[in-house]
């Protein structure tokens, strides 16, 4: 990644992946065998810590706790170190605590500002390919049992029949910021269903088959807001393993400034300018997750207008 790249939180290409060893069960084993092998367990989702350090295991530790986990999956390599999690999912709250010695179990987005960049995607990846392990276990042709392949990266249906084979099920979703055309800039935020009162947010939906991204982005706005868009624009994609999603934002021009809500998804769109967002802001409303890729499109809008003083985009 260029330097000028923005990185996303849970994502950056951290881990090299290391893929061709994936079909290699003795280099594997070699290197799960070393002592500089490291083993990054969770429980249900959730990181095991000690604070607010995600533990990670290694030499006997490490061995007792693969016993106790259903199989071993391979991360990759992070600085050198070969990486390898496991799930303890089947075992009570504080028999993994005590397994992993760690204190307490909390989910990757509770430790957000905690954990450098590279902890927090290597903690998202081995959450959203263990959970998808857990989904995974019978085939959707057969209802066979299904076992690991590629060193986790896979699986396969045990029936000889059959022998399907499966990947980690990744799920896009698009998340658009829709600005006005003409002048003064303004963009449209909406309350969700089931968000607080004052919480707007840009708008965001899954792809649906036979869609391309820009079809979901045209489709979910004038679906849910009822505004017509054009110039739909990448501007980045963020991993969202939690479970399966992986984000993918865009911006998109207005062809007119009504807006009509759905009033099952949306309840309430508003255009916001800079200013307004800016005051909005101040007076202690969240503009999203931090964390996440609709808070960076938005953060990202603002930005460009202080460049551009009050100029329209
Ligand atoms: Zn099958």
């Amino acid at each position: 990644m260029r330097e000028d790249e923005v990185a996303l939180a849970y994502g950056g290409g951290w881990v090299d992946r290391a893929g061709a060893l994936r079909a290699d069960p003795d280099r594997l084993a070699t290197l799960l065998g070393a002592a500089a092998a490291r083993v990054l367990p969770l429980w249900q989702d959730r990181c095991l810590v000690n604070d607010v350090v995600p533990v990670r295991l290694s030499g006997e530790v490490a061995a007792r706790v693969r016993a106790a986990a259903a199989e071993t999956v391979f991360l990759g390599f992070v600085a050198g170190q070969a990486v390898f999690a496991v799930d303890l999912s089947e075992l009570t709250e504080d028999a993994a605590l005590a397994a992993a010695g760690a204190t307490r179990v909390v989910d990757v987005r509770g430790l957000v500002g905690r954990l450098g960049p590279a902890e927090a995607a290597l903690q998202a990846y081995a959450r959203g390919l263990l959970h998808w392990h857990r989904q995974q276990r019978y085939c959707g042709t057969c209802g066979g049992a299904t076992s690991v392949q590629d060193a986790g990266h896979a699986r396969r249906c045990a029936e000889p029949n059959c022998a399907r084979l499966y990947f980690p099920r990744i799920e896009p979703a698009i998340i658009v910021l829709v600005e006005a055309a003409g002048s003064p800039g303004r963009c449209l935020l909406a309350r969700h269903a089931g968000a607080a009162e004052d919480a707007f947010s840009t708008l965001a939906g899954f792809v649906e088959v036979g869609e391309t991204l820009e079809d979901a982005v045209r489709r979910e706005v004038a679906e849910e807001a009822g505004v017509v868009v054009t110039d739909v624009a990448y501007q980045g994609s963020q991993a969202w393993p939690f479970p399966a999603g992986l984000m993918v934002g865009f911006r998109a021009v207005a062809e007119s400034d009504e807006i009509r809500v759905d009033g099952v998804e949306l309840l309430e769109g508003r255009w916001f300018t800079r200013a307004e967002l800016r005051q909005w802001a101040a007076v202690g409303h969240r503009l999203g997750r931090p964390d996440s890729i609709g808070h960076h499109l938005l953060s990202g809008w603002l930005a460009e207008g202080e460049a551009a003083g009050s100029a329209p985009r």
